[in-house]
């Protein structure tokens, strides 16, 4: 799934193409796309109207079409804008028409992407509010936030930083690259770190995504930005998706092992397991592993 490196990578190649010009025509091809919303009443609510700017919260895609008025759009697992694909393009789900001859074209082979139209300034900000914790980069990220957020949570910190109830923008690969760089078990308990841990992880979580972002993103399950081209950050992985190679800090084997539900990396020695890992085992199935979307 396109974490916040990859999210935001798309939004900057799109937002210059994209400013200031009218949709003409949204084609919505997959009713599934904007479901509970018929796509004939999707392209009516959208149809004329200007991309005033395009926005990001956490791993949300926010258009603001002008009047208050914004398609919050969310890639899951394969979903991605393509603008003037050259070409055959498969799996589209929606094409919007834009003035000048150009077209912005969301494809997703897996359909699970969604977009909502939301009216009101203050109905964006609820409709994030329920569902998205801290910016990584707002400047309200550091140790004392983190801890605060984390404590009495009896999860793993893996869950916990997958719960985008807490800071919004990290999924599977973005976790364990930051919980490798702070050497921190991916099975600790959330709210039972130590405080110069809680700083080193806020440290961490911005230095992995913005390695992430330096990248152009990771391109797992297909991610391509806008012009069809991949991200490379899958090849500077520490320890994701590096089962069996040597750890870049210590030389020691890279395990994988499942926590929170998800396939998770990391290296033995650098992040001693704790003890309790079946209690928070436990604790995150009883926790559904919070909100990952
Ligand atoms: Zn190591």
């Amino acid at each position: 799934m396109p974490e916040l490196p990859e999210v935001e990578t798309i939004r900057r190649q799109l937002s210059p193409a994209l400013a200031g010009k009218r949709i003409e025509r949204l084609e919505v091809l997959d009713p599934k796309w904007g479901s509970p919303i018929a796509a004939a009443e999707l392209a009516l609510l959208i149809e004329g109207r200007t991309i005033e700017q395009l926005g990001r919260r956490g791993k949300y895609l926010i258009f603001d079409l002008g009047n208050e008025v914004f398609l919050v759009c969310h890639l899951r697992m394969t979903g991605n804008f393509l603008y003037d694909a050259a070409g055959d393009v498969a799996y589209q789900r929606a094409v919007f028409e834009l003035e000048g001859g150009h077209a912005l074209r969301f494809t997703d082979p897996r359909r699970f992407g969604t977009a909502e139209v939301v009216a009101g300034g203050e109905a964006l900000d609820e409709y994030f509010a329920g569902r998205l914790g801290i910016e990584p980069f707002s400047g309200e990220l550091d140790g004392a936030t983190l801890r605060s957020l984390a404590a009495d949570k009896k999860t793993s910190i893996k869950a916990f930083l997958l719960d985008q109830r807490a800071v919004a923008g990290i999924g599977n690969i973005y976790a364990d690259e930051a919980l490798f760089r702070a050497e921190v078990h991916p099975m600790r308990q959330a709210g039972r770190l130590r405080p110069a841990q809680y700083e080193l992880l806020a440290a961490t979580i911005q230095q992995a995504l913005q390695a992430g972002l330096d990248a152009g993103g990771a391109t797992i399950d297909d991610f391509r930005h806008a012009d069809g081209l991949y991200g490379s950050f899958q090849d500077e992985f520490l320890v994701h998706r590096r089962a069996g190679e040597p750890c870049p800090r210590c030389g020691n084997e890279v395990e994988k092992i499942v926590v929170a539900g998800r396939g998770t990396y990391l290296c033995a020695r650098c992040q001693p397991r704790p003890r309790g890992a079946l209690k928070r085992r436990a604790a995150d199935r009883a926790s559904h592993s919070g909100r990952q979307q």
